[in-house]
């Protein structure tokens, strides 16, 4: 395997879409969460995406487990996959800055793209690539809405609409 020019946006671009194809494909933690302590419900009309979210929280705050289920266009499959593979591990505060620097990256004005986050976004990076077709935004950020709801135990259904 010949080394990546990360300088080269095309060629980001086109690792970030395989990324996206192969989470979609192959949806990580996808399924129910039997023991899980908080659940929501992500729908996006506009596209026909729906999906749970399920999040195990422990004692001290922390997402021991996280899985999803639902169906949806590749871009919310692969950012529900991309989600959850992300958050276990992370105290609750630390998945409520993601959630926040996701939507913030992802709906944000352009100006805010370069900024150096606190964060170490890592594969979710990928998803900025929505950044070029705004009716896919609420694709991408409709998982980690459900996360948001999911962790604050609300139970009507957050809806991007
Ligand atoms: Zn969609």
């Amino acid at each position: 395997m010949s080394a990546v020019d990360i300088n080269s946006s095309d060629e980001l671009r086109d690792l970030y879409r395989e990324l996206i194809l192969d989470h979609a494909r192959s949806p990580r933690h996808f399924g129910r969460l039997d023991d899980a302590t908080h659940t929501a419900e992500g729908i996006n009309p506009l596209c026909g995406d729906k999906l749970r979210l399920f999040v195990r929280l422990d004692d001290d705050d922390r997402i021991s487990n996280a899985s999803f289920e639902g169906s949806g266009c590749a871009i919310s499959v692969a950012s529900a996959s991309l989600l959850t593979d992300m958050i276990i591990g992370l105290t609750v505060q630390q998945a409520l800055d993601y959630f926040a620097a996701v939507t913030m990256r992802l709906a944000g004005p352009d100006t805010n793209q370069d900024q150096d986050s606190p964060l170490e976004l890592g594969k979710i990076r990928a998803l900025e690539g929505v950044r070029d077709f705004p009716s896919r935004v609420k694709c991408a950020t409709l998982a980690w809405h459900a996360l948001n709801s999911a962790i604050h135990g609300r139970s009507t259904p957050v809806s991007t609409e």
